[in-house]
């Protein structure tokens, strides 16, 4: 990573590379370069070694970009940790992953990062030294850095390989306890850049970026995908903010917009949406779920995201795996994840026998290539049963391949319902009842049964105004459009689902208090 930065400075380095506009600061490569090295230096004066872990947890800021490239010049492991977790988490993962030296924001809203950061301090025995962004110990670093001379780094880098861990980031929790992947420069770095390249960039490209950098769509799609292309950053607010993403593409003339769809829809629906002038906009990536049709139509149009790009990954592989191309039409940008990327392999397999299934056939999507993570920091069994001999990752997701190889996610093996020996996909049965009117939002989950081994439990959060809806209702409704084994068999009404810090359903939680409440 080190190596391809010093190459962008190089070809680009009056270009912008970076631009903050909260603090209205600027940077082209060739200063982003300088400051990359300040940190790297103050890491190293602060007795930072290659492989020693770093963490960093703060909201979106210049600073978490120059961090992420000055661990990875000097060969240490940067660690994401979530601006959503709390205390229990933020100490789980600095002790997991032995963080010695962490980089936090003083505070963002209703978060103090410090008071949170000193009250687990003492139970995190690796953890060295804490260096707050904005206050005098982010100074400090830097200073420190100058009393190190600058061969330092050049004698570090020659100890690096490609194949060393850079970064470790935990999976979002949704299916148990976050795991940390281990990635290495070679993975990240080749899917930053792959993830680029589908969607064209070149060293013209601004792309705008509301997505957390702690997360890979940001710091990868995002910060590597526009590093490793010439392209520059543009950070709109520290965190998701609708008319300020807008204003930010306006100001800076972005040709580019990443968003998951919630974000997409939150700012099609602002007021005053028809004010912001969208029109350097030529393309974008929206990821991490499906996107609805209407909003895909509203994008392309009204946005004038004409190329937007759908991902599919996971934080295991780097994390991009399939992604649409420029000249997708709308339905394949709405209903499939796109095709394999360059170097990748995905096939559908059989989890029962492990063989390749024929297209048009459901089964596990594997994926294999450089984009495979390292394996599961310091989870040796948990890694042998993701990755198998052949370098398959498992992903645990349920796909279809067309002929074309299009793929389409279905849902997860461990969501599926095995009813009285049939099949069923909690996905088709949620986009059936997202139809009722009464239905706000719906999920779909298995829970224990006598005679049937599961049955079907519907868990609905009701329209506002909507009188109660009983399960008799609910089974006249899916009489004679759905088939009667996939009916759900119960139902339960609630406020709200349990929730990932990442925005996720838990559908793990669902079945355990469906169980218990129906025991
Ligand atoms: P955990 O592994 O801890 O249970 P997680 O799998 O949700 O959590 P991530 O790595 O953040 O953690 O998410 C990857 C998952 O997100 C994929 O396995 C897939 O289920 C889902 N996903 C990602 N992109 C898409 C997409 N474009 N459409 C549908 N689902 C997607
Ligand atoms: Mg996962």
């Amino acid at each position: 990573i080190g190596a391809n930065l010093a190459r962008a400075i190089e070809r680009h380095g009056d270009r912008e590379a970076l631009v903050d506009i909260p603090s209205g600061r600027r940077w082209t490569y060739a200063e982003f370069g300088r400051s990359v090295d300040a940190v790297a230096l103050g890491l190293m004066a602060k007795g930072v070694g290659k492989g020693d872990r770093v963490g960093i947890w703060a909201v979106n800021c210049p600073e978490w970009v120059l961090v992420q490239y000055a661990t990875a010049r000097i060969g240490a492991i940067m660690v994401n940790v979530n601006p959503a977790y709390r205390v229990h988490e933020l100490r789980y993962v600095l002790r997991q992953a032995g963080v010695s030296v962490l980089v936090s924001s003083t505070e963002h809203k209703d978060s103090d990062y410090r008071r949170m950061v000193e009250q687990v301090r003492a139970e995190c025995p690796a953890l060295r030294d804490v260096v707050y962004i904005g206050d005098r110990t982010w100074d400090g670093l830097v200073r420190a850095g100058e009393a190190v001379p600058e061969e330092k780094l050049a004698e570090r880098e020659a100890r690096l390989s490609c194949d060393d861990p850079v970064n470790i980031q935990y999976t979002s929790g949704t299916t148990g306890f976050p795991k940390g992947a281990t990635l290495s420069h070679h993975n990240i770095l080749n899917n930053g850049y792959f993830v680029g390249e589908t969607v064209g960039y070149t060293e013209q490209d601004r792309i705008c970026l509301p997505v957390p950098f702690y997360h890979c769509f940001g710091m990868v799609m995002g910060n590597l995908g526009a590093t490793t292309h010439g392209a520059c950053i543009v950070i709109p607010a520290p965190a998701f903010d609708p008319a300020a993403t807008l204003s930010a593409v306006e100001q800076e003339r972005c040709t580019s917009l990443y968003g998951v769809p919630t974000m997409f829809i939150a700012e099609l629906a602002l007021p005053d949406f028809a004010t912001f002038d969208l029109t350097s906009l030529r393309t974008g990536i929206m990821a991490g779920s499906p996107c609805p049709v209407e909003v895909m139509r509203r994008v392309v149009a009204e946005m004038h995201m004409a190329e937007v790009s759908i991902c599919y990954g996971m934080t295991e592989t780097s994390p991009v795996s399939t992604q649409t191309r420029r000249d997708d039409d709308l339905a394949r940008r709405t209903g499939t994840v796109g095709r394999v990327l360059p170097y990748v392999e995905v096939k559908v397999m059989d989890p029962a026998t492990g063989l390749t299934v024929p297209r048009g056939t459901r089964g596990e999507l594997c994926t294999r290539g450089y984009s495979v993570m390292l394996g599961y920091w310091e989870e040796p069994d948990l890694t042998a049963e993701a990755i198998d001999p052949a370098g398959w990752m498992h992903t645990g997701d349920l796909a279809v391949m067309d002929e074309h190889g299009y793929v389409q996610i279905v849902g997860r093996i461990k969501d599926m319902i095995i009813r009285g020996g049939e099949n069923v996909y909690p996905r088709e049965i949620e986009e059936f009842l997202h139809t009722h009117p009464k239905i706000a939002d719906v999920q779909v989950v298995g829970v224990p049964d006598e005679k049937y081994g599961e049955e079907i439990l519907a868990c609905v959060i009701l329209r506002e105004g909507a009188t109660a809806l009983t399960r008799d209702e609910l089974a006249r409704f899916c009489r004679g459009r759905l088939a009667a084994f996939k009916v759900p068999r119960h139902l339960r009404v609630m406020d709200a689902f349990p929730m990932t810090v990442s925005g996720k359903v838990r559908k793990v939680e669902l079945r355990e208090t469906g169980a218990r409440e129906l025991a």
